[in-house]
């Protein structure tokens, strides 16, 4: 059995054509790719890396990854959005990218240690085992690597913010994108991560203001979070 729900890809896969789109339904990750990309870069430093990608969707940070020339593989299990990633790439002229439609696990079996930096963004809260994604990306990073996780803390906040000002009130994201059960507390994807192997070097929190509609980034995890690690070398 993969570590999949189907109902959450179908999600992904019927918005496909509009991935690139920024003031689509995908405007919040147009809009927080540079922050958290400028966040990854400050600490692995891309350049020349090999990069794995997982739940790229449409390859927003997979891509931007790539033109701060790394060499990027992107995986997803939604075929849509990775038809949408490949072309977009193509018409780029982005030529050290590739996409893959591959569960997380399996590529972890076939390539374990293979990548410089493992990079798992708000992908976690829509799997039924997001434990196990946290495992396999371990298992994908190489000794002395780095893996980032991104993805929604679970408290009164999380769900008024997330679920009801962003789908409800802002009107951000479509209605349904997110369910409050699967959200994560950074407590709880830390000891994923010990369990796996992993050293906790950081958390920043994503901050998104509705009236200049900006986003920045703070040290308040208590929303949408991401947190860094590394494989001990
Ligand atoms: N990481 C991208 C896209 C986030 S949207 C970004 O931050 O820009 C969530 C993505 O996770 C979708 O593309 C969806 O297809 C993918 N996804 C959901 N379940 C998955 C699974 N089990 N394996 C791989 N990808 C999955």
């Amino acid at each position: 059995m993969q570590n999949v729900d189907a109902q959450e890809l179908a999600k992904f896969s019927d918005l496909a054509h509009r991935w690139w789109d920024p003031e689509s339904e995908f405007r919040p990750l147009h809009q927080i790719n540079p922050l958290r990309l400028e966040w990854i870069d400050d600490l692995a430093v891309l350049r020349g890396k090999t990069v794995l990608d997982v739940g790229c969707g449409g390859g927003i940070l997979a891509e931007a990854m790539a033109l701060r020339a790394a060499r990027v593989t992107g995986i997803d299990l939604a075929t849509k959005p990775l038809g949408v990633a490949r072309l977009h790439a193509l018409e780029a002229g982005v030529e050290n990218i590739e996409y893959r439609e591959i569960a997380t696990e399996v590529l972890a079996e076939e390539q374990p240690g293979r990548f410089d930096v493992v990079t798992c963004m708000e992908m976690l809260e829509h799997v039924p085992d997001p434990a196990a994604v946290v495992r396999a990306c371990s298992r994908l990073a190489r000794p002395g690597g780095w893996v980032f996780f991104s993805t929604l803390n679970r408290n009164p906040k999380a769900f008024l913010f997330a679920i009801i000002g962003a789908e409800y009130v802002l009107n951000l994201l479509p209605k349904g994108t997110h369910e409050y059960a699967r959200f994560i507390r950074p407590s709880e994807l830390a000891r994923w991560c010990r369990d796996s192997g992993l050293a906790l070097h950081g958390s920043r929190g994503m901050q998104y203001n509705p009236l200049t509609r900006q986003y920045w980034m703070s040290a308040d995890t208590s929303v949408n979070y991401l947190i860094a690690c590394r494989k001990p070398a």
